[in-house]
Protein backbone atom coordinates (compact mmCIF):
# COMPACT_ATOMS: atom_id res chain seq x y z
CA UNK A 1 0.00 0.00 0.00
CA UNK A 2 2.62 2.49 0.96
CA UNK A 3 4.50 2.06 -2.27
CA UNK A 4 1.58 3.67 -4.02
CA UNK A 5 1.89 6.99 -1.60
CA UNK A 6 5.76 6.62 -1.87
CA UNK A 7 5.15 7.17 -5.70
CA UNK A 8 2.59 10.22 -5.67
CA UNK A 9 5.77 11.43 -2.99
CA UNK A 10 8.06 11.47 -6.16
CA UNK A 11 5.08 12.75 -8.66
CA UNK A 12 4.72 15.59 -6.25
CA UNK A 13 7.89 16.35 -6.14
CA UNK A 14 8.64 16.41 -10.06
CA UNK A 15 5.58 18.67 -10.44
CA UNK A 16 6.88 21.01 -8.05
CA UNK A 17 10.07 21.26 -10.13
CA UNK A 18 7.77 21.58 -13.45
CA UNK A 19 6.24 24.40 -11.32
CA UNK A 20 9.30 25.87 -10.84
CA UNK A 21 10.22 25.77 -14.71
CA UNK A 22 7.14 27.12 -15.71
CA UNK A 23 7.39 30.11 -13.40
CA UNK A 24 10.40 31.06 -14.55
CA UNK A 25 9.48 30.61 -18.03
CA UNK A 26 7.19 33.64 -17.48
CA UNK A 27 9.46 35.79 -15.63
CA UNK A 28 11.70 35.31 -18.32
CA UNK A 29 9.33 36.26 -20.93
CA UNK A 30 8.47 39.37 -18.95
CA UNK A 31 12.20 40.10 -18.84
CA UNK A 32 12.07 40.11 -22.66
CA UNK A 33 9.51 43.05 -22.48
CA UNK A 34 10.98 44.90 -19.71
CA UNK A 35 14.53 45.01 -21.32
CA UNK A 36 12.61 46.49 -24.41
CA UNK A 37 10.82 48.76 -21.96
CA UNK A 38 14.21 50.09 -20.37
CA UNK A 39 15.72 50.49 -24.26
CA UNK A 40 12.64 52.74 -25.25
CA UNK A 41 12.64 54.56 -22.27
CA UNK A 42 16.43 55.59 -22.58
CA UNK A 43 15.99 56.69 -26.04
CA UNK A 44 13.17 58.87 -24.88
CA UNK A 45 14.82 60.58 -22.40
CA UNK A 46 17.67 61.04 -24.94
CA UNK A 47 15.46 62.69 -27.58
CA UNK A 48 13.81 64.63 -24.64
CA UNK A 49 17.22 66.54 -23.67
CA UNK A 50 17.82 66.99 -27.28
CA UNK A 51 14.54 69.01 -27.44
CA UNK A 52 15.74 70.84 -24.63
CA UNK A 53 18.83 71.58 -26.24
CA UNK A 54 17.49 72.91 -28.73
CA UNK A 55 14.88 75.23 -27.67
CA UNK A 56 17.61 76.83 -25.95
CA UNK A 57 19.98 76.96 -28.36
CA UNK A 58 17.14 79.01 -30.33
CA UNK A 59 16.78 81.17 -27.34
CA UNK A 60 20.24 82.05 -27.41
CA UNK A 61 20.93 82.31 -31.41
CA UNK A 62 17.66 85.07 -31.36
CA UNK A 63 19.55 86.72 -28.55
CA UNK A 64 23.26 86.67 -30.20
CA UNK A 65 21.60 87.85 -33.31
CA UNK A 66 19.77 90.53 -32.02
CA UNK A 67 23.45 91.38 -30.13
CA UNK A 68 25.13 91.12 -33.01
CA UNK A 69 22.91 93.58 -35.26
CA UNK A 70 23.14 95.82 -32.68
CA UNK A 71 26.69 95.88 -32.82
CA UNK A 72 26.52 96.39 -36.72
CA UNK A 73 24.32 99.50 -36.17
CA UNK A 74 26.36 100.69 -33.95
CA UNK A 75 29.36 100.56 -36.43
CA UNK A 76 27.76 102.19 -39.16
CA UNK A 77 26.52 104.84 -36.73
CA UNK A 78 29.86 105.94 -35.70
CA UNK A 79 30.87 105.61 -39.25
CA UNK A 80 28.41 108.20 -40.28
CA UNK A 81 28.87 110.70 -37.53
CA UNK A 82 32.63 110.35 -38.24
CA UNK A 83 33.12 108.54 -34.63
CA UNK A 84 36.37 107.26 -33.23
CA UNK A 85 37.75 104.65 -35.74
CA UNK A 86 38.83 102.59 -32.37
CA UNK A 87 35.63 102.31 -31.49
CA UNK A 88 34.00 101.13 -35.15
CA UNK A 89 36.58 98.31 -35.48
CA UNK A 90 35.75 97.50 -31.69
CA UNK A 91 31.87 96.60 -32.55
CA UNK A 92 33.00 95.26 -35.98
CA UNK A 93 34.97 93.23 -33.96
CA UNK A 94 32.52 92.10 -31.18
CA UNK A 95 29.78 91.68 -34.26
CA UNK A 96 31.73 89.22 -36.06
CA UNK A 97 33.08 87.50 -32.85
CA UNK A 98 29.58 86.94 -32.09
CA UNK A 99 28.78 85.66 -35.82
CA UNK A 100 31.34 82.84 -35.66
CA UNK A 101 29.23 81.87 -32.66
CA UNK A 102 26.01 81.89 -34.52
CA UNK A 103 27.33 79.59 -37.10
CA UNK A 104 28.93 77.19 -34.00
CA UNK A 105 25.15 77.40 -32.84
CA UNK A 106 23.78 76.55 -36.08
CA UNK A 107 26.02 73.34 -36.63
CA UNK A 108 24.64 72.45 -33.35
CA UNK A 109 21.25 72.56 -34.47
CA UNK A 110 21.68 70.48 -37.89
CA UNK A 111 23.31 68.39 -35.20
CA UNK A 112 20.79 67.89 -32.76
CA UNK A 113 18.29 68.00 -35.86
CA UNK A 114 20.37 64.42 -37.70
CA UNK A 115 20.28 62.49 -33.80
CA UNK A 116 16.44 63.59 -33.75
CA UNK A 117 15.80 61.81 -37.04
CA UNK A 118 18.14 58.86 -35.77
CA UNK A 119 15.93 58.60 -32.38
CA UNK A 120 13.50 58.87 -34.49
CA UNK A 121 13.68 55.45 -36.72
CA UNK A 122 15.48 53.73 -33.72
CA UNK A 123 12.04 54.30 -31.90
CA UNK A 124 9.94 53.30 -34.85
CA UNK A 125 12.28 49.86 -34.83
CA UNK A 126 11.77 49.34 -31.50
CA UNK A 127 7.83 49.64 -31.60
CA UNK A 128 8.08 46.86 -34.64
CA UNK A 129 9.30 44.92 -32.52
CA UNK A 130 7.78 45.34 -29.79
CA UNK A 131 4.56 44.69 -32.05
CA UNK A 132 6.07 41.48 -32.27
CA UNK A 133 7.85 40.13 -29.54
CA UNK A 134 4.89 41.33 -27.40
CA UNK A 135 2.71 38.85 -29.34
CA UNK A 136 5.09 36.10 -28.73
CA UNK A 137 5.34 36.68 -25.06
CA UNK A 138 1.77 36.64 -24.45
CA UNK A 139 1.54 33.68 -26.29
CA UNK A 140 3.68 32.48 -24.11
CA UNK A 141 3.13 33.37 -20.82
CA UNK A 142 -0.51 32.19 -21.10
CA UNK A 143 0.67 28.73 -22.54
CA UNK A 144 2.48 28.25 -19.18
CA UNK A 145 0.25 30.11 -16.91
CA UNK A 146 -2.01 27.42 -18.14
CA UNK A 147 0.48 24.54 -18.08
CA UNK A 148 1.42 25.65 -14.45
CA UNK A 149 -2.76 26.11 -13.26
CA UNK A 150 -3.11 22.64 -14.18
CA UNK A 151 0.32 21.40 -12.29
CA UNK A 152 -0.94 23.44 -9.28
CA UNK A 153 -3.88 21.25 -9.55
CA UNK A 154 -2.45 18.14 -9.70
CA UNK A 155 0.29 19.46 -6.96
CA UNK A 156 -2.98 19.93 -4.87
CA UNK A 157 -5.14 16.97 -5.08
CA UNK A 158 -1.75 14.66 -4.56
CA UNK A 159 -1.84 16.79 -1.07
CA UNK A 160 -5.37 16.03 -0.52
CA UNK A 161 -5.17 12.43 -1.52
CA UNK A 162 -1.85 11.46 0.58
CA UNK A 163 -2.58 9.78 4.29
CA UNK A 164 -2.11 12.09 7.23
CA UNK A 165 1.93 11.38 8.19
CA UNK A 166 2.90 11.33 4.23
CA UNK A 167 1.32 14.97 4.19
CA UNK A 168 2.62 15.97 7.57
CA UNK A 169 5.99 14.91 6.58
CA UNK A 170 6.04 16.02 2.61
CA UNK A 171 5.11 19.77 4.13
CA UNK A 172 7.47 20.28 6.78
CA UNK A 173 10.02 18.73 4.88
CA UNK A 174 9.29 21.07 1.96
CA UNK A 175 9.26 23.98 4.33
CA UNK A 176 12.93 23.37 4.28
CA UNK A 177 13.60 23.79 0.49
CA UNK A 178 16.37 21.65 0.96
CA UNK A 179 18.87 21.68 -2.27
CA UNK A 180 18.18 18.66 -5.10
CA UNK A 181 14.95 18.26 -3.56
CA UNK A 182 12.85 16.45 -0.39
CA UNK A 183 13.65 12.78 -1.11
CA UNK A 184 17.02 10.36 -0.60
CA UNK A 185 18.03 6.94 -0.60
CA UNK A 186 19.91 4.44 1.42
CA UNK A 187 23.26 3.94 0.03
CA UNK A 188 25.47 1.58 1.96
CA UNK A 189 23.29 2.07 5.03
CA UNK A 190 23.78 5.70 5.01
CA UNK A 191 22.07 9.07 3.60
CA UNK A 192 22.67 9.11 0.27
CA UNK A 193 23.36 12.97 0.43
CA UNK A 194 24.55 13.56 4.09
CA UNK A 195 26.02 10.13 4.93
CA UNK A 196 24.68 9.94 8.08
CA UNK A 197 24.65 6.24 9.49
CA UNK A 198 21.48 4.62 9.60
CA UNK A 199 20.53 1.91 12.03
CA UNK A 200 20.44 -1.93 11.27
CA UNK A 201 16.63 -1.60 12.28
CA UNK A 202 15.71 1.51 10.35
CA UNK A 203 17.74 0.71 7.46
CA UNK A 204 15.32 -2.91 7.08
CA UNK A 205 11.93 -0.72 8.26
CA UNK A 206 12.94 1.56 5.08
CA UNK A 207 14.16 -0.78 2.50
CA UNK A 208 11.81 -3.73 3.53
CA UNK A 209 8.62 -2.63 5.12
CA UNK A 210 8.59 0.86 3.58
CA UNK A 211 7.81 2.57 6.33
CA UNK A 212 7.67 6.45 6.26
CA UNK A 213 11.50 7.89 7.56
CA UNK A 214 13.02 11.15 7.59
CA UNK A 215 16.87 11.64 7.83
CA UNK A 216 17.45 12.66 11.36
CA UNK A 217 20.34 14.99 9.52
CA UNK A 218 19.56 16.41 6.84
CA UNK A 219 15.21 15.89 7.51
CA UNK A 220 14.96 14.42 3.93
CA UNK A 221 12.67 11.59 3.30
CA UNK A 222 14.33 8.03 2.17
CA UNK A 223 12.30 6.40 -0.51
CA UNK A 224 12.65 2.59 -0.10
CA UNK A 225 14.75 0.68 -2.98
CA UNK A 226 12.50 0.04 -5.76
CA UNK A 227 10.44 3.04 -5.39
ZN1 LIG B 1 20.59 12.83 5.19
Amino acid sequence: MSAEWFFKLKEYDSLSKMRINHLKAIKEQQARLESLNIKRQKKQDEVAELKSELHSLQQKYYESEKKMKSCEEQASRLKDIGGSEEKINAYIKEASVIENGLFEQLERTDGIHIELEEAKVFLKGLEKSFTEIEGEVKEEIQKHTLENSQVEMRMKLIMEELPDDFRRILESTLKKNLAVGPFTRLNNGSCFFCHWKISRVDESEIDMQRQLKICPQCSRIFLPYGS
